[in-house]
């Protein structure tokens, strides 16, 4: 198991990089791996405060979420030979910083930009390529650093997403244990309750996050935080990761134009709240609320992608048993899903 050291959380946390890395003994130079977008805003104040903590600093540029682009960054890592590598950013930053340091076993850093998915804290990668999504364990951030000012600059569209991905243990745990029942699977309660508490937290607090005020983001980002340390306990991304994101993951690969992982997530957790007989009025409200999509209108995708994602959800991995079975659902139950739940029209 492996967990975060320091999770720090608040205000002018980019300035206390420097120190933090000295505590945590890691000595003389630093990689940051970032992205073009926030390399101002972000990436400039955390070399600084490297700097003035005495660390050489290098920086570079991540283009795409990429296998590529990772051997890239790992190339980079084998020249610069960092006692740390730091990532500043959004999904993409992360991921790339993440599995670079973990192919090089050099410990990274999670700073994100903005609260948008849970793999800010996980030990999971998400990556596309070979034509479909697909995620693997890489390692865990050894801190994870949020600065609140700097997510509350960045675009609410995020967090409503990351409010989605949160909302999406909801189901996930149900899948979970229901492979346990009928699949015999491991099952952790500990890691099933933290991911389902962040769920609960965050609808319970859903009239508070939508104000993007810093006690919203706050919960936001505490939530995500905590499911990316279930994933850790349970050693996998079981606990996070159900029929919700596999529905998320087809639409990806279907839809011309796909929407945000957490917007998707959150819809498909409406719909496989449904085919769990749970209560998912409530998701659908929440997300409402939240100022979250809620309908495939909202995500500006046709109907007819969600129809068809909804009946290939299963394929996207067979070894993930859920709500969908081992068959999917046919045409017709995938339309009167997405009917009943109001997702389409
Ligand atoms: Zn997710």
């Amino acid at each position: 198991m492996q967990l975060p050291r320091e999770v720090i959380v608040g205000n002018d946390v980019l300035r206390r990089v420097g120190e933090t890395c000295r505590r945590l003994g890691f000595s003389e130079s630093a990689l940051v791996v970032t992205g073009p977008r926030v390399q101002a805003i972000a990436a400039q104040p955390v070399r600084e405060s490297l700097s003035d903590s005495g660390y050489k600093v290098q920086e570079v540029l991540v283009k795409s979420s990429s296998l590529p682009q990772s051997r890239e960054v790992e190339h980079r890592i084998g020249k610069v030979k960092p006692s740390i590598v730091i990532g500043v950013g959004g999904g993409k930053d992360i991921d790339i910083a993440k599995l670079s340091s973990a192919n090089k076993s050099v410990p990274f850093i999670s700073i994100p930009t903005a609260a948008s998915h849970d793999g800010i804290a996980s030990p999971v990668v998400s990556m596309r390529g070979y034509g479909k999504p697909y995620s693997f364990m890489a390692h865990a951030p050894v801190a994870i650093m949020a600065d609140v000012g700097v997510i509350a600059r960045s675009p609410f569209r995020l967090l409503a997403s990351g409010c989605g991905d949160v909302i999406g243990k909801y189901t996930a745990v149900r899948d979970w244990r229901l492979a346990h029942r009928i699949k015999n699977e491991y099952y952790g309660d500990y890691a099933a309750d933290l991911a389902l508490m962040s769920a609960r937290l965050v609808i319970r607090n859903a009239n508070v996050v939508r104000t993007m005020t810093e006690t919203g983001i706050r919960t936001v980002v505490e939530a995500l935080i905590s499911c990316g340390v279930a994933m850790s306990i349970a050693g996998s991304s079981r606990p996070c990761s159900g029929a919700e994101h596999l529905f998320s993951h087809a639409l990806g690969m279907v839809a011309p134009h796909p929407a945000l992982h957490g917007e998707q997530v959150g819809v498909g957790t409406i719909m496989c709240a449904y085919l769990h007989g749970a209560n998912w009025q409530l998701i659908r409200d929440v997300l409402h609320r939240i100022g979250a999509p809620t309908t495939a209108r909202e995500l500006a995708i046709e109907r007819k992608y969600v129809i068809k994602a909804l009946t290939i959800a299963h394929k996207i991995r067979p070894d993930r048993y859920t709500i969908l079975g081992e068959k999917g659902l046919t045409r017709e139950a995938a339309e009167r899903v997405a009917q009943v739940t109001a997702v389409i029209e």
